[in-house]
């Protein structure tokens, strides 16, 4: 049922941001579809949600159809060789799919626990934490392809991942995701993130379930799980994502900061993958930073939240504060993680 004038901010977890011209929640691929057609008989924009977790509204809010993408339902089917299909609809939330591979022993997103949202968001962005990512381990994502209305499968290579980034994220009205196939193995889980190894050193043989433990223990640190008496809840997480530059600006970024030992990962040839969350402390924007009813989060200097009130303008000029003194500090542009519903960011570039 299409609703209208339906407020915004309550289904985001920054809660910020105005309301939706018209609104449905799509429980089934039919109902995405019907809704789709509904919006393009009126001329109506449309915009995709999901659960909120990655999605900023504009103070106006959206002036058109925001279809809630919500069917429900996940299967487990063995492979031959031991391997198992996870298949999910795209409105599963994430964390309980994670929760239940996990359970059931198997290897491959053990490392993206904790993280909110539903399942046919992940590969929007190709989700990743700790050293893991969803491109690793999707096989396939079904699409409604938004020109023909007709429902096609995309494997890994169709969805053309990168660092927080894939086909979807460049092409964002081209297809809704309806549901995401994984193949996962039973077996040892992934430690390769220093933080988590170091997390896991008293324990030799980590089960996945270990390695779930420890990331949601590392994350409730960061107020990277969402709980509702946690006073940096409302957020979208990292608000800028890692910058990856060539190795002479990251050289050039260390000399500016006058620190040798900056962070610093290897992001293929030549190519070097900062830490914004440090580029920021650097700049001079301190944990705990408040600009009215926003500031950065009190445990992470990567995310920017809503202290309660807070309009998405006041968002957007803290951003931009925080874009325009990394640049002038050291010389590095930082971009947004999360979409900014609708709309183009106006932001600095
Ligand atoms: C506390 C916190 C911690 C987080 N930690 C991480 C992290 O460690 N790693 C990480 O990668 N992200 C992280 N995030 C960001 C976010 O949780 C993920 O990007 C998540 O996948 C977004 O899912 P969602 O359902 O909330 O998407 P939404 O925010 O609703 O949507 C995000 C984007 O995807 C599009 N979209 C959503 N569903 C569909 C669909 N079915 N079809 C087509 N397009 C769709 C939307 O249009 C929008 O552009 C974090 C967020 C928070 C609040």
């Amino acid at each position: 049922m299409i609703r209208d004038r339906v407020p915004l901010a309550p289904l985001t977890t920054l809660e910020v941001g105005g309301p939706a011209r018209h609104f449905v929640e799509a429980d089934d691929d039919a109902a995405v579809v019907e809704a789709l057609r509904w919006a393009v008989a009126r001329g109506l924009p449309i915009a995709i949600l999901g659960g909120g977790s990655n999605v900023v509204v504009p103070d106006a809010g959206f002036d058109g159809l925001v279809v809630r993408v919500a069917p429900r339902g996940r299967q487990f089917q063995p492979l031959a060789g031991g391997t198992v299909a996870v298949t999910a609809a795209a409105g599963e939330p994430w964390d309980d799919l994670v929760a239940e591979t996990v359970a059931r022993g198997l290897a491959g997103l053990e490392c993206l626990s904790g993280i909110p949202g539903l399942a046919g968001a992940t590969p929007i962005q190709n989700v990743g934490a700790y050293g893991q990512e969803v491109a690793e381990t999707l096989q396939a994502v079904r699409v409604l392809d938004r020109a023909t209305l007709q429902v096609r499968e995309l494997d890994g290579a169709a969805c053309a991942f990168g660092y927080r980034d894939s086909r979807f994220k460049r092409e964002p009205d081209a297809f809704v995701v309806l549901g995401v196939t994984f193949v996962l193995r039973p077996g040892a889980p992934a430690v390769r993130y220093p933080e988590l190894a170091a997390a896991l050193a008293s324990n030799v043989a980590p089960s996945v379930g270990d390695v779930r433990a420890a990331v949601l223990a590392l994350r409730a640190r960061k107020s990277m799980v969402l709980r509702a008496d946690d006073p940096n809840r409302r957020s979208a997480g990292s608000f800028f994502t890692n910058p990856i530059v060539d190795a002479a600006v990251a050289d050039e970024v260390a000399r500016r900061a006058a620190a040798p030992q900056m962070p610093r990962f290897p992001a293929g040839p030549g190519r070097v993958k900062l830490s914004a969350g440090w580029l920021i402390e650097q700049a001079g924007f301190t944990k705990g930073t408040r600009r009215g009813a926003v500031g950065i989060s009190t445990a992470h200097a990567l995310a920017l939240v809503n202290l309660g009130g807070a309009r998405t303008d006041e968002l957007v000029a803290l951003a931009s504060e925080i874009i325009a003194a990394v640049r002038d500090r050291l010389g590095v542009t930082l971009a947004p993680e999360p979409v900014l519903l609708g709309a183009t960011w106006p932001l600095p570039a």
